[in-house]
């Protein structure tokens, strides 16, 4: 049997190597740590969680993260056996005691028959074999190099600016509404691309108050300057705090100009400032708050953003940032295998594809196992239901995210499709979210069932 070669020992990593172990493929993972270091991880242990200790909700029923540790359970998954084998109690969190889960990990890894490890930095892409990316939001310069060269520069991010995102049906329609600037586009879904939150003299002084007074995080030591450009901020991507400190008027002259939009509540009265919001993702569930990017601390976005006229009731699927991560657009490089369509040997797994968080890194390294063990053994898995945790992420990165507003995904409902073509109000929260999971459940555990027999296609190549 061919080798897979995993690059990158995390929370991904590990997973994949796992999962394609256990299928019988040989693998051999090349982890950089100890011997190169990166600003973030302590330790060169795999598996390193390098800053919270939570898996965040372990509730399966009410919550899309609890789901996804629910889906890796049932498809065998290291990461979750071990978190579990090292739980804290934390309420419904799942909090793990992290130097002993890392070196259980790393251990199960060295134990297993097919695994090797190697301790080198890999810094060019490999043409030959199958191989796993899963180098995580600190890729080592010359590798982030060298997928820059391959992907075009402006495809590879190296600092997330987040701005926040917002689910559809929590947004005041009675207050906003959808128009875009100038009514420009082709047709009509373009035309009304954009929902608007007018603001009149008062609340935009109120806000820009409120935006001056918040409490900021601060850049890690070593986190700008391990970028290879050393400047944190850059052209587009100034936090909105910072262009308030810059004049009380710049935001009212940049994403919060009120030109070339008419509010249908009162058309008479021109609004002083709007704040737009962008769809950001093909369902319309999601909309993104344009230009809003932030290093405020998330309690204070809360009651900041909640402060925009429709907003006041808006709850948040996530909430700004600025950090260091490398990551990829993955909606115009990466195929629904997870694989590099320039260059079909590689695959990309974790947070460099895009996704955000431990849980939702581990979860695509499970995938990305499972596919590339699949094709070395000359068989193509059918695509993963979108109504599943794992389905929803994956279909997500590779090709339901606008590939223009491409920002880092935590796992959250607003992703999977609606219920019976039901969406927001008639059904309450809780049944809804229950809904979800149930649905989840029965299809993940059918697309495992079937995932151990060939595929209707087998791919040519391979075979
Ligand atoms: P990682 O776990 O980082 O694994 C990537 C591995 O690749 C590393 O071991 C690295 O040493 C190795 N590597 C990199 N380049 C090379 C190379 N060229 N050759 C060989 N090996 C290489 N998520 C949360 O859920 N909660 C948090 O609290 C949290 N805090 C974070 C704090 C920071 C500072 C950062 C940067 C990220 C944080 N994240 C957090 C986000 C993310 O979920 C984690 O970084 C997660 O570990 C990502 O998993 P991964 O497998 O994609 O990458």
């Amino acid at each position: 049997t061919e080798t897979l070669h995993i690059v990158g020992g995390g929370m991904a990593g590990s997973e994949a190597a796992w999962q394609a172990a256990e299928a019988g493929v040989p693998v051999v993972i090349h982890e950089m740590r100890p011997r190169v270091g990166t600003f973030a991880h302590r330790t060169g242990d795999l598996a390193e969680m390098v800053c919270s200790n939570s898996f965040r909700s372990d509730d399966d029923e009410q919550n899309a993260v609890g789901l996804l540790h629910w889906e890796m359970r049932e498809a065998g998954g290291l990461i979750m056996r071990t978190a579990d084998a090292h739980r804290l109690p934390a309420g419904g969190a799942l909090a793990v005691d992290r130097d002993p889960f890392a070196a259980a990990v790393t251990a199960a890894l060295r134990a297993h028959p097919r695994i090797t490890i190697t301790d080198e930095e890999v810094t060019e892409l490999p043409r030959e074999g199958h191989w796993i990316l899963a180098t995580g939001p600190l890729t080592s310069a010359a590798l982030g190099q060298a997928i820059a060269a391959e992907t075009g520069a402006e495809a590879l991010a190296f600092f997330d600016a987040i701005a926040p995102i917002v689910h559809a049906e929590t947004i005041d329609m009675s207050v906003a509404w959808r128009q875009s600037r100038y009514d420009k586009g082709e047709t009509e879904e373009e035309r009304t691309a954009y929902i608007n939150c007018p603001m009149d003299k008062a609340q935009y002084e109120a806000f820009i108050d409120a935006l001056l007074e918040a409490e900021k995080t601060e850049f890690r030591v070593g986190e700008a300057s391990s970028a290879p450009d050393p400047t944190p901020y850059f052209d587009g991507c100034l936090p909105i705090e910072v262009m308030a400190e810059r004049g009380r008027e710049t935001l009212r002259f940049g994403p919060m100009k009120p030109i070339g939009l008419t509010n249908p509540h009162a058309p008479e009265t021109k609004p002083y400032a709007v704040v737009q919001l962008r769809r950001d993702n093909a369902l319309g569930t999601l909309y993104n708050i344009v230009g809003f990017q932030t290093k405020m601390k998330y309690g204070a976005q809360t009651r900041v953003f909640r402060m925009i006229p429709g907003l006041e009731e808006a709850s948040f699927a996530r909430l700004g940032g600025i950090h260091r991560n490398t990551f990829l657009n993955s909606p115009t490089l990466l195929d629904s295998q997870m694989r590099l369509k320039s260059r079909p040997n590689i695959r990309f797994a974790g947070q460099v594809t895009g996704v955000e968080g431990y849980v939702e890194s581990a979860a695509m390294g499970l995938l990305a196992g499972r596919l590339a063990a699949a094709e070395i053994a000359g068989r193509t898995l059918a695509p993963v239901p979108r109504t599943t945790a794992i389905g929803a992420l994956v279909a997500h990165i590779t090709g339901g995210a606008d590939a223009r507003t491409f920002q880092p995904m935590n796992v959250n409902f607003g992703l999977f499709p609606p219920l019976d073509g039901v969406r927001g109000g008639r059904r309450g929260r809780k049944d809804r979210y229950r809904g979800y999971t149930d649905r989840a459940k029965a299809d993940w555990t059918d697309w495992l069932a079937g995932a151990g027999a060939p595929a209707a296609t087998t791919d040519p190549a391979h075979s």
